[in-house]
């Protein structure tokens, strides 16, 4: 428990539910022992009673909490008894001796302990429920209490003393729960932006090459403003007998290697994308020559890498075609892709392992 807190108090991770409702359980133990010694000084021995009684329920609690689901009924226990007590003790006592502050101590500690505990559904309706059912009975009985005969008298200023010493307690509780709060949710914003993050990663990239999938690079090509580029659409040659004569893994493998070797191959600002199976897209940006650059340095990588399986060497190859932005004079993306698609096929009809610039 000590170091979860310790890491919740650095920001560092969230409470599980069991230590969220140990700490409120404990904190509330000490509360009631350190009244339960008052009461003893003041001679009140039925809520000296009450408070030990109440410290072992909340003991109890810590003791029987195993797991989130029962954690909904254990809180309530927890949250109603501690309001039944402050009220009990402004009952027997009086009201100045300021006991009710707890009630109200106890609603942000509630809304604490509701919404972050795991399996509640509707934590709304709960901490509503309990936020009034606590507001109307300490009012109706503050109506009815306020300006009586309390049930115990004590000498002159022991009720200013008492008072003090709640309103402190109550100042402590407010501000460690809600800095428990505080500090537990900025780690599950934390998570959040974390799981963003890798969901935004998912939708956009290829998982296998981990080069920009289809979807990304359309979106990314549409919003662009710059016109001086060529699409490469390469394919790898008979890549199937790879599949079929190293197995699937090993195509994947490739792949890979592939995909690392074309990103290589490419400028920083270049885009590279797994268009589909064994098929990629470049926007490359610069102008025909620059295109055939982009495309010989893969071809080379191609050539000089060393991938084996087992003791053959498995040489691949790809093929092909390009399309120049300046040569589609209104930038039709499709038409673009349609072109250099064409070019590969071309390439492809002409004995694979080439690049074609033109339909012809
Ligand atoms: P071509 O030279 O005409 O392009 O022939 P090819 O064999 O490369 O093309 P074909 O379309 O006949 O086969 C492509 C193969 O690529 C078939 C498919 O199983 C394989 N493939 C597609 N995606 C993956 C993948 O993610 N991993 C692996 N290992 N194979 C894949
Ligand atoms: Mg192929
Ligand atoms: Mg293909």
């Amino acid at each position: 428990m000590i170091k979860e807190l310790a890491l919740i108090l650095k920001g560092k991770d969230k409470m599980t539910d069991r230590v969220r409702f140990r700490i409120l359980a404990l904190s509330l133990v000490c509360v009631y022992l350190i009244q339960a010694g008052i009461f003893t000084v003041l001679g009140c021995m039925p809520l000296v009673g009450v408070n030990l009684a109440f410290c072992l329920l909340n003991l109890a609690g810590t003791y029987r909490i195993r797991n989130s689901r029962c954690c909904l009924g254990w809180i309530s226990v927890v949250y109603f008894v501690a309001c039944f007590q402050s009220l009990l003790s402004c009952v027997l006592l009086g009201w100045t001796y300021g006991f009710s502050l707890y009630n109200i101590a106890m609603i942000p500690v509630v809304f604490y302990m509701l919404y972050l505990t795991e399996n509640i559904d509707n934590p709304k309706k709960y901490a509503l429920i309990y936020t009034v059912a606590n507001c109307a009975a300490t009012l109706v009985l503050r109506s009815i209490v306020y300006g009586g005969e309390p049930v115990y008298y004590y000498p002159i200023g022991t009720d200013f003393k008492i008072s003090f010493f709640n309103n402190i307690v109550c100042f402590i509780l407010v501000i460690v729960f809600s800095t428990l709060f505080i500090l537990e949710l900025a780690v599950s914003r934390k998570e959040l932006v974390e799981q963003n993050e890798k969901l935004v990663r998912l939708a956009n990239y290829d998982e296998l090459t981990q080069l920009r999938n289809r979807r990304s690079i359309l979106a990314e090509w549409k919003s662009m403003e710059r016109t001086d580029y060529c699409v490469i659409m390469g394919d790898i040659d008979d890549f199937k007998k790879i599949n079929d004569t190293y197995g699937h893994e090993q195509g994947d493998e490739v792949l890979k290697a592939v995909s690392a070797s074309m990103a290589e191959a490419a400028d920083r600002n270049d885009y590279v994308s797994r268009w589909g199976g064994e098929e990629f897209l470049l926007i490359v940006f610069g102008d025909l020559a620059y295109a055939l650059e982009v495309v010989k340095r893969i071809q080379q990588k191609l050539k000089q890498a060393e991938w084996k399986s087992g003791e053959h060497k498995i040489v691949v190859t790809m093929t092909f075609g390009v399309s120049q932005r300046g040569s589609v004079p209104d930038g039709n993306i499709d038409e673009l892709i349609r072109q250099a698609d064409r070019r590969l096929y071309l390439g492809k009809r002409a004995g694979k392992n080439c690049v074609k610039t033109e339909d012809g």
